[in-house]
């Protein structure tokens, strides 16, 4: 018995300090630095080059270069990075449409790999939307809404879903004005808009119901969101007015999205209170999309404070961030029930 014990604990003693240690290693290639090394671990930034040279100085020479046959040390993995590194699926959506800035988008996850959005951005084309002055500037409506579907579809696409984005405009990406110019070369996915209301809202319709049709069976959740700015009474705030079309799932991802929303504020704006409504209603577009959609008003673009949280980039982004965060707990429940 003591024999067994004891050997038990020589057994672990070995064990233990062998598995706290264990790390990667590998052998370079030919022609490797140690750079091309790493970025075949997938290890990119700079921190895990000074890591390298730490953890293998005792297998390197004065200029660094590796040795084919020596087995070198690869650093951890930094959280968020993951081997092998993710792979973009192929989209629908050129990048580019996001500008140059950010018409690179990185994978961050893979976690709406089985989600599709069709983002449908308000007006467009002949159809500037509301309108409002500032400073002598006349801003529309359709642009602030475009630069709102970009941003929330370039999240998207980053935690691996599948974005279309019906509205799009060839020569303005992502903008980080505060006064957006406008213009009326926006698209439906490369088709001129029409002039007359029905016409152009049948358009987009059209558009986003035959892509459901061709895509329904493909993903396990499916949304269509339209983003719009309200225009009330200058004195008057709403924050964001969530409108789901006459079906159930368009309905709980409406409340998905806004108690998510509600959240994000009492974390980051304690106190600030948050205005925040849903309800049904019912447009054209809504009542005759198949898809569950929904349809979102943010800010009174008349408001002054409002119009703080539309016309500021860094407060556009954190609202594209929150309905990511809004969809990734709607995409939860869905595929959970
Ligand atoms: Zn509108």
């Amino acid at each position: 018995m003591r024999v067994q014990i004891l050997s038990i604990i020589v057994i672990l003693l070995f064990l233990i300090p062998v598995t706290s240690v264990a790390q990667d290693m590998a052998y370079p290639v030919e022609g490797d630095g140690i750079i091309s090394f790493l970025k075949r671990w997938n290890r990119i930034d700079s921190t895990y080059f000074n890591e390298f040279i730490e953890i293998n100085k005792d297998r390197l020479n004065d200029s660094y270069d590796l040795e084919l046959g020596t087995v070198y040390l690869i650093p951890e993995l930094l959280p968020g990075d993951v081997y092998p590194p993710l792979v973009s699926k192929d989209q629908p959506t050129d990048t580019k449409v996001f500008g140059k800035k950010h018409s690179n988008v990185p994978l961050r996850s893979n976690t709406l790999k089985d989600a599709c959005f069709y983002i449908i951005a308000g007006h467009g084309g002949p159809d500037t939307g509301a309108i409002t002055r500032i400073d002598g500037f006349e801003l529309n409506e359709d642009e602030y809404a475009y630069d709102f579907a970009l941003r929330l579809a370039r999240s998207l696409m980053m935690d691996g879903a599948t974005v279309y984005i019906i509205i799009q405009d060839p020569n303005d990406g992502i903008r980080d004005e505060r006064i957006l110019n406008n213009s009326s070369n926006e698209t439906c996915m490369g088709q001129p808009i029409p002039k007359s209301q029905i016409d152009r809202l049948q358009q987009r319709v059209e558009k986003v119901n035959e892509l459901y049709e061709r895509d329904k069976d493909k993903y396990k959740y499916i949304r269509a969101i339209e983003l719009h700015i309200d225009s009330r009474s200058p004195k008057e705030r709403i924050d964001l007015f969530f409108y789901y079309a006459d079906d159930p799932q368009s309905r709980l991802t409406s409340y998905t999205l806004r108690n998510e929303i509600l959240n994000q504020y009492q974390q980051h704006q304690p106190g600030r209170g948050f205005v925040g409504n849903v309800s049904h209603r019912d447009l054209y577009v809504m009542r005759n999309l198949v898809v569950p959609n929904i349809l979102l008003e943010i800010g009174n673009f008349q408001n002054n404070l409002d119009r703080e949280r539309i016309l500021n980039a860094n407060n556009r982004q954190a609202i594209a961030n929150w309905l990511l965060e809004g969809f990734l707990a709607d995409y939860k429940r869905v595929i959970t029930q």
